[in-house]
């Protein structure tokens, strides 16, 4: 008997590039997209290591962890890297990008992460877009928590390297995953000698021999499953269409938002809305309530409920609201409203799930 799964039939080239395209048009780009065969981590680290080298001085702006690690690798390459840490609570500004040129010069890459779904801040790519155009820097952005929440427009924000994934807000597969190249960064990483070739890191590998032999033969057998789920979860975008899918995350931030600043014990963690993701809202617990706690005990009475405490040294103040993908819909943000309420009436904090509820509503309509 066939299987549904381990059956299949092989995946031609052209099948592969047409994902390829229908990813393009879904980030409204003419770049180059190349579809990298693993989670987002592998594009991230390979356009770092593939445009930056000892002759690099980056501009590495922390708005959460994922800054951290990039930081980590730009140093990793040889880069010399001036950190931008903002407090996460809040977004980096262009101004403050600006500042930072003005003190350096010579910085010649900005890595910047779009919405960080781990501190529930998004930042202003248009903006920053173009304050490093106009010193001619490379521009990278891990947009892989706000692709499919908010508008990611790499052409129109002059973004040279961005990489998405399809695991958050396009509710699809986590196993694979892509990245926008422009000319420019192209250039970039052809002049430099650390690039890595011949390495499952190297984006010049798959421009050789994928994108400018024609795209007619695969240099790998193609993740085949992760391809099909990456194909069907754009399919299932494209039907419902882009703007709607972003008009629910949308929603369902502002919902939770103003239904968690109902709850006592509870408010936003982002102080600004405009600074909030759609993907993720994150929430700060009152002094001597601990998150874990309080969301253990939400997730006790619904293990469904896509609630989590904040990573690391967060975890005894964040509670994180993952309201992306599938759960970007009113009756999630409404059930983990009144879960979260209930497990702060049973922690000796007596709150209104109505008011919350109420409050939500009136953002979901
Ligand atoms: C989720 C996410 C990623 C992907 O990493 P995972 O930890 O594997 O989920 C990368 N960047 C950002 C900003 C993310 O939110």
């Amino acid at each position: 008997m066939t299987h549904p799964f381990l059956d299949l039939a092989p995946m031609s080239a052209a099948h592969f590039a047409s994902i390829e395209d229908r990813v393009a048009r879904l980030l409204s780009t003419r770049q180059d997209v190349v579809i990298t065969q693993g989670e987002a981590l592998l594009p991230l680290e390979g356009a770092i290591r593939s445009a930056a080298g000892p002759g690099t001085t980056a501009l590495n702006v922390v708005t959460g962890p994922y800054g951290r690690t990039f930081g980590d690798w730009l140093r990793d390459c040889g880069a010399t890297v001036h950190d931008l840490a903002v407090p996460f609570h809040t977004a980096v500004t262009a101004e403050q990008v600006r500042a930072a040129f003005a003190e350096h010069p010579e910085i010649g890459f900005v890595s910047l992460v779009h919405a960080e779904a781990a501190t529930g801040n998004t930042n202003p790519v248009a903006e920053i877009g173009e304050v490093v155009r106009e010193h001619g820097a490379l521009l990278y952005l891990d947009a892989v928590a706000s692709v499919g929440a908010e508008p990611v427009l790499p052409d129109a924000w002059g973004v040279d390297l961005c990489v998405i994934g399809a695991q958050k807000a396009m509710g699809g597969p986590a196993g694979v995953s892509a990245v926008s190249v422009s000319r420019r960064a192209w250039d970039r990483m052809a002049a430099n000698p650390h690039a890595p070739r011949r390495s499952y890191l190297s984006l010049l590998d798959w421009k050789e021999r994928w994108t400018d032999a024609g795209r007619r033969a695969l240099p790998h057998a193609p993740a085949q499953l992760e391809m099909l789920a990456l194909e069907a979860c754009v399919a299932r975008i494209e039907a419902e269409g882009l703007d709607t899918v972003m008009s629910r995350h949308a929603a369902a931030a502002a919902a939770t938002r103003a239904g968690a600043s109902a709850l006592d014990g509870l408010e936003p963690y982002v102080y600004e809305a405009a600074d909030a993701a759609p993907v993720a809202t994150t929430l700060r617990t009152a002094p001597g309530l601990d998150a874990s706690e309080l969301v253990a005990r939400a997730l006790a009475a619904d293990p469904a409920l896509p609630l989590a405490a904040g990573g690391g040294a967060l975890a005894g103040e964040m509670v994180r609201v993952n309201h992306y993908g599938p759960a970007a819909t009113g009756d999630t943000v409404l059930a983990c409203l009144s879960a979260l309420a209930a497990a702060l009436t049973e922690s000796g904090r007596p709150a209104d799930a109505a008011a919350a509820r109420r409050a939500a509503a009136d953002l979901l309509a």
